[in-house]
């Protein structure tokens, strides 16, 4: 009997029952601006700051309207300036180039390597034309931290890290986001916490994070905030910093804090459904499982394979066929982009030289989600089915050729 797998990959969790009970409590107070407090009260939203900020281990936190306005808010927060050049990920998602368009900033892409990290050759060939990196760790793939930042301080970059899918992991033993002079986090649904749309912004920076405030609209309310820079610091940036509206409100947080205070062990089950999927995937003949580096602690939210030099007409194959019995691959080589785009080829408001090296790790990469709905025997079942259908048109294209 041919195995079908009946779950949905687009499936979160409910928000657990403490976040639907304080979220109540907000809107029965009908107090939901983040500014709207009892005296003396920080409210949800300045608390989650705090904890967030403690939970990686920085200075400060702003809670934002979501993780491509923390990104934006980063560029203009270092003065990033229309026209300037900005390095980023040939392999990403749509918001992080598009956070660089909104300042009138210019994406310059930087390959991909077959880890699914930014190509760190290629970054070193292109860091004289620049002064700030937007560096993705897209798919939750750490590039070596260590390399990159050595790349970048000795050529005087500024870091801004995109931790959307690396909320919860860590190289070595420091936390993604803490690396650069700022970092971005986002809690849209599909994020490692789940808000309906959000983010946050963190840095150890007095004066980036005093702009950052006003640059989320907090008016001259900024002392109302969860972690504060000193007053002398607003002083000087209140009246020269433009308000770009993006705060979050107390409904969001009261969503969130119960989730932060369960994120390590939600990373740890994701991890558990990861390696279910990449045990039943390994030594499958034409596939590349992609191998994580010692010095990784990832967040297995999603899987990623390769299908490298595979013939388009191939890996539509087996995308049709894992389909048909449930199992929902997400392609990001095909000619046209479907659901989302990933690819510097599919941004063309930012043309950039083909990378011909990138184009072919590009076209062999699958890509599929791992929502914490998904048992550890679906993750299993799921892998055999892959597994089947691979092997099924890997052996076709043998016997072919
Ligand atoms: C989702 C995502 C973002 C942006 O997050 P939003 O909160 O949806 O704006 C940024 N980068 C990557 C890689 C993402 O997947």
């Amino acid at each position: 009997m041919t195995e079908v797998f009946k779950g949905n990959f687009t499936q979160q969790e409910p928000i657990p029952d403490e976040g639907i009970s304080a979220a109540l409590d907000v809107l029965k107070s009908g107090r939901l601006h983040r500014y709207n407090l009892d005296p003396g009260d920080v409210g949800e939203v300045g608390r989650l700051e705090q904890e967030f900020a403690a939970s990686v281990g920085a200075k400060y936190c702003l809670a934002v309207a979501s993780g491509g306005y923390a990104m934006a808010t980063a560029l203009r927060a270092i003065g990033v300036q229309p026209g300037d050049k900005v390095l980023t990920n040939a392999f990403t998602l749509a918001p992080v180039p598009g956070s660089i368009a909104s300042v009138n900033a210019v994406p310059v892409f930087v390959g991909v390597t077959e880890n699914l990290t930014i190509d760190l050759d290629d970054l070193e060939a292109k860091v004289d034309q620049v002064s700030v990196l937007m560096l993705s760790h897209m798919r939750g793939h750490l590039c070596d931290m260590d390399r990159l930042m050595a790349i970048c301080d000795a050529a005087g970059i500024t870091v801004i890290e995109d931790c959307a899918h690396t909320m919860g992991a860590y190289w070595r033993d420091v936390p993604s986001g803490r690396f650069g002079k700022i970092g971005c986090y986002s809690t849209q649904t599909y994020k490692h916490m789940n808000s309906g749309e959000g983010g946050f912004f963190v840095t150890d920076e007095d004066e980036v994070m005093a702009r950052a405030i006003i640059l989320s609209g907090s008016y001259m309310l900024y002392g109302r905030h969860g972690t504060v820079p000193p007053d002398e610091v607003f002083e000087r940036v209140k009246y020269t910093t433009p308000n770009v509206s993006g705060r979050m409100d107390h409904l969001r947080a009261a969503i969130l804090r119960p989730q932060l205070a369960s994120l390590d062990q939600q990373c740890k089950a994701w991890n558990a459904r990861y390696k279910a999927v990449e045990e039943g995937l390994r030594n499958t003949p034409g596939l590349t499982v992609v191998d994580r580096p010692e010095e990784e602690t990832y967040v297995g939210s999603s899987i990623q394979f390769l299908l490298l030099n595979w013939s388009t007409e191939a890996v539509n194959d087996v995308v049709a066929r894992c389909a048909a019995r449930g199992v929902e691959l997400k392609w990001f080589g095909g000619a046209e982009p479907t659901g989302f785009t990933s690819r510097y080829d599919s941004w063309r408001y930012a043309p950039s030289e083909r990378m011909p090296e990138s184009d072919r790790i590009l076209r062999g990469i699958l890509d599929m989600r791992l929502p914490l709905t998904f048992s550890l025997e679906d993750c299993a079942l799921i892998a055999r089915i892959i597994r089947a259908e691979v092997g099924a048109v890997w052996q076709g294209q043998q016997a072919a050729e």
